[in-house]
């Protein structure tokens, strides 16, 4: 049985400047409450981390981040990777707070990207994840701005005299392509801005190269849209079997057994620590066939 750690895997820049920015707010201020607007980045394990430190993490499923700011009412706020509204940033004024934003560069790139079209007199179409918080955040920029989630949503919307398309950063190469295909039909003129991150993008094409895989583990939360974009991408490229898991602990030896060459990958909010758990134990399986699951270390999980 052969291992194969893909690479690249783990942890973009984007979110190592967020882990970062929470570890030195917690530092700056240990006497104040600190909350997080929803999760730092998508993993739990992270989450729960941060939690350890001192910052308060608020999500409910369903609830806006301008919604999850009314349970708020002193300390510091920090916005997550995944950016955030003007609306937003303003009521957290409002009230008081000191913030802090760990929003990624990336994000806030195609946030201004949108802006300077709207200046411009277009429409804008936005493909993105429904509930996700940088789909959100885009969306709250102007009602010219129009969700898209499927070929199909491009049914539903009018002409434009002007229409730009752009994209959430984390989306897949394939699923994008076939919507701004589609688009290109309906709207002649339209003009492409793909916008999915070097860091996204990279990570996409290590798992389309890989060639005689028999089985792909990506190690991700089930909330990380990345981490789901790299399986789907697994899948469209025939790997006969494709998981995602959170931690060694969720492998199961069906998937494993009798697999001559196992790739693993990583979202880019997933620890290190996580993966290189899985690969460590795939290496001793491979030379022993004993299934030994890893116990977890949280304090290892934000280095
Ligand atoms: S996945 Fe891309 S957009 Fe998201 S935090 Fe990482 S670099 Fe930024």
């Amino acid at each position: 049985m052969e291992i194969i750690p893909v690479i690249p895997r783990g942890y973009c820049k984007g979110v190592v400047r967020a882990i970062n920015l929470a570890k030195e707010t917690a530092q700056k201020y240990p006497n104040t409450p600190i909350t997080m607007l929803g999760m730092i980045v998508h993993n739990q394990y992270v989450v729960e981390a941060c939690e350890k430190l001192g910052i308060h993490c608020i999500e409910e499923k369903g609830k806006t981040r301008l919604e999850l700011l009314d349970k708020i009412n002193d300390g510091i706020v920090i916005f997550t990777a995944h950016g955030v509204s003007e609306e937003v940033i303003k009521k957290a004024q409002q009230k008081g707070l000191i913030t802090i934003d760990a929003s990624c560069d990336d994000v806030t790139k195609t946030q201004s990207i949108v802006k300077d079209y709207l200046e411009n007199n277009y429409d804008v179409l936005y493909i993105g994840k429904k509930n996700h918080p940088e789909a959100e955040a885009v969306v709250a920029i102007s009602p010219h701005v129009h969700f898209i989630e499927t070929e199909q949503d491009l049914d539903n919307l009018p002409s434009f005299n002007k229409v730009m398309i752009t994209n959430q950063t984390t989306m897949s190469i394939f699923e994008i392509y076939k919507i701004l295909e589609a688009c290109k039909q309906k709207y002649a003129d339209v003009e492409i801005l793909d916008e999915i991150c070097n860091a996204t993008r990279i990570r996409q094409e290590a798992i389309m190269k890989l060639e005689n895989i028999d089985c792909l583990l990506v190690v991700g939360d089930p909330k990380s849209n990345n981490s789901n974009k790299l399986k789907e991408i697994a899948l469209e490229r025939n790997i006969p079997a494709v998981y995602l898991l959170e931690t060694a602990k969720d492998i199961e030896e069906e998937w494993i057994k009798d697999k001559n060459r196992i790739a693993v990958t990583s979202g880019a909010s997933t620890p290190t620590y996580l993966t290189n758990q899985v690969i460590k134990m795939l290496q001793h399986y491979a030379e022993t066939t004993e299934l030994i699951k890893p116990e977890i270390d949280i304090n290892q999980l934000l280095d």
